[in-house]
């Protein structure tokens, strides 16, 4: 899934708000969400020299990615930082940028977010404060799927031992990726198990896994759209995150549609 680098079948965007390559192997994963609502804005942002800022990859609310940096290159997303003894995480960490919103405000039965956009009250998660309630908005199912599924793949190529969000290392600084962000389970889940036990995990979420039983498997980002390039080998599994007549809309590193009858479902 890596080479020199850089995730297999994920789109690299180069950016250019870099710094050297790494004096060591990245030991550390920092989270951290985009405060807006769409993967390619954040994508662009991230690599126009104004931002001053990068991360090494962007997960979408639909669990589609992008790379920016090279996983051994320092990236600009931790700035200021320090944590258990560690300080400045960009020279020795992974940055990982969250597509989210961050927190909303309250406007009759809806939430705002700070750019405009409303968010249905089944998104917020609503957290009580000394005097008042915040609303805050909720990670995506695939979201967080895809976001495990990149940590055991980065667990596997780099001495990662620490997944820290960007609160922690900057406190008082940065409030990201906030109270919606499942941290404690994920570092429960993901900083001291096997692949086999974060599929144990996921059985018992909400998300059917099928595989793919014809030889080679069409997957197209609507039904009716042209098939993308490099089909879906057999033996492939699939998150299956809705259906649709013939058809289920599948997540595998990006969604996608494919014909029913070519995926068989995995029992739970
Ligand atoms: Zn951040």
């Amino acid at each position: 899934m890596i080479a020199s680098h850089r995730l297999k079948d994920i789109p690299f965007h180069e950016s250019i708000n870099v710094g050297e390559v790494m004096e060591s192997l990245p030991s550390a994963i920092v989270i951290h969400y985009s405060g807006n609502d769409s993967l390619a804005g954040t994508v662009n942002w991230l690599c126009d020299k104004q931002a001053r800022a990068s991360a090494h990859v962007v997960v979408g609310e639909e669990g589609e990615m992008a790379q920016l940096v090279p996983f051994n290159q320092v990236a600009w997303h931790a700035g200021k930082s320090k944590y258990k003894g560690k300080s400045n995480f960009n020279n020795f960490s992974i940055g990982i940028e969250l597509v989210n919103p961050g927190k909303l405000v309250r406007v009759g039965d809806e939430y705002q977010a700070w750019f405009g956009k409303t968010y249905p009250a089944s998104r917020v998660v609503k957290v009580e404060t000394k005097n008042s309630q915040e609303y805050w908005c909720s990670y995506s199912i695939p979201q967080i799927q895809a976001l495990k599924e990149l940590i055991l793949v980065l667990k596997r190529h780099y001495p990662i031992n620490m997944l820290v969000g960007h609160e922690e290392i900057s406190p008082g600084r940065k409030v990201d990726p906030g109270p919606a962000f499942p941290l404690e389970d994920m570092r429960r889940q993901l900083m001291d198990i096997d692949r086999d036990g974060l599929l144990n995990e996921t059985e018992k979420s909400d998300i059917q896994l099928g595989e793919v039983i014809a030889q080679q498997l069409n997957i197209r980002s609507s039904i009716r759209g042209v098939p993308r390039k490099g089909p879906l080998k057999r033996g492939k599994r699939v998150w299956i995150l809705e259906e649709s007549n013939d058809w289920y809309k599948v997540f595998v590193e990006e969604t996608g549609w494919v014909k029913k009858e070519f995926v068989k479902l995995l029992d739970k």
